[in-house]
């Protein structure tokens, strides 16, 4: 497969490359290589937030260096302020404990969060869940991430001989 080619006009739709290639700055979906077309990148912007699609290049510059800031804060990925991207991160690492196929967080996980979620919570709380990004691109992200995390911290901490 050919591997994802990041253009500038990615940015006007809500993708960034500053934290990983073609990551959307509103809720941190990574799309898949097929997806990375600006038509498609697009078309996550109208329907997943159809509340931003009108919104100008600096606009998302702007939430781009937010972004950065929720993603790197304290050199920690987990420190995001943002619910749903530690929700995705919390369910990758069920995900990846349980070594399950990372498309289960799209093909499983959601629908019967969405599903409990309207039957115990109620319908504001079922679309929420609709913002906690699961594809298979992201879990798959999420989990590379853990692992560089864990790392650098056991390398760290035994540099520092603790
Ligand atoms: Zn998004």
């Amino acid at each position: 497969m050919a591997k994802r080619r990041y253009k500038e006009e990615f940015l006007t739709v809500g993708f960034t490359k500053a934290v990983r290639n073609g990551e959307c700055v509103l809720c941190g979906e990574v799309l898949s290589n097929e997806s990375m077309k600006i038509n498609k990148l697009d078309r996550h912007l109208q329907t997943k937030h159809p509340l931003h699609r009108d919104k100008s290049k600096d606009f998302f510059i702007c939430k781009e260096e937010s972004f950065k800031k929720q993603c790197f804060d304290g050199g920690k990925v987990f420190k995001g302020n943002r619910g749903a991207l530690r929700a995705s991160y919390q369910v990758s690492l069920h995900i990846a404990k349980a070594k399950k196929p990372h498309s289960i967080g799209e093909q499983l996980i959601k629908p019967c969060l969405k599903d409990v979620c309207l039957s115990v919570l109620g319908e504001d709380a079922a679309n929420n869940i609709e913002s906690v990004p699961l594809s298979n691109n992201t879990v798959a992200s999420r989990i590379k991430d853990m692992s560089a995390d864990i790392q650098k911290t056991v390398t760290e901490e035994i540099l520092q001989h603790k």
